[in-house]
């Protein structure tokens, strides 16, 4: 899961940046609207976080000018404390939900996780996806009575499949999901960590379909 932090205030948005990172999302940075606008719509993010007040374009600016292209990527305002029609607002803009200022990381990672579970057409509780279970908390991943722990890209990746399970994903789109803009990047990468998801969940839990992609649960070859 890739997400947009967008926030002209360097301390805070580097707080978001790193919470997110160590729960496990590839993380983009804006700091103002026309920048942050233009990699909405450049980047297929799985969500964005999205301060209201920012110099160059506001946040309710940039939010309007996606939902009239089109853009239905989840986003979470960021508003000021006390300003409650901001709120009100933001969700007339189409917002999806908001934090008030000041909050904790830990109720923004919570509440993404909800936001994307719904997006996907999930429920709470773990990620669970036929016969394996993700452990969002922990970064581990249970199939056939075995616990393993995923490395940071491992873990990305894998809960990217299952929230798409069933549909054929390419590489070049799980590379997009997976990575964010800074990481480096090594071409068959995406190869490697499937071989390596498969040694602890199980190689036909993760279908290849040739020349297209992989598919999650993906049943019949
Ligand atoms: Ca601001």
């Amino acid at each position: 899961m890739r997400v947009l932090v967008v926030e002209d205030d360097n301390t805070l948005r580097g707080e978001l940046e790193a919470g997110l990172t160590r729960a496990g999302y590839a993380v983009d940075g804006a700091a103002n609207g026309q920048v942050a606008e233009i990699m909405g719509d450049q980047f297929p993010y799985d969500a964005v976080v999205l301060d209201l007040g920012l110099p160059g374009r506001t946040g309710l600016d940039v939010l309007r000018n996606w939902r009239r292209r089109g853009n239905a990527m989840p986003v979470i305002i960021l508003t000021a404390r006390g300003q409650w029609h901001e709120k009100v607002d933001g969700f007339a803009a189409g917002a999806d939900d908001y934090m008030a200022k000041p909050f904790h990381i830990e109720e923004l990672v919570a509440r993404m996780q909800a936001l994307l579970r719904r997006s996907k057409g999930g429920t709470q509780g773990p990620l669970e996806r036929h016969g394996v279970v993700l452990h969002e908390d922990t970064q581990e991943v249970t199939a056939d009575g075995a616990t393993h722990r995923l490395t940071g890209v491992e873990f990305r990746l894998l809960r990217y499949l299952m929230m798409n399970a069933g549909r054929i994903l390419s590489k070049e789109q799980l590379d997009e999901h997976v990575y964010d803009l800074d990481a480096e990047k090594e071409s068959n990468v995406i190869e490697v960590y499937v071989r390596r998801l498969r040694q602890k969940i199980g190689k036909d839990r993760i279908r290849t379909r040739r020349g297209q992609g992989y598919v999650f649960g993906g049943g019949e070859e």
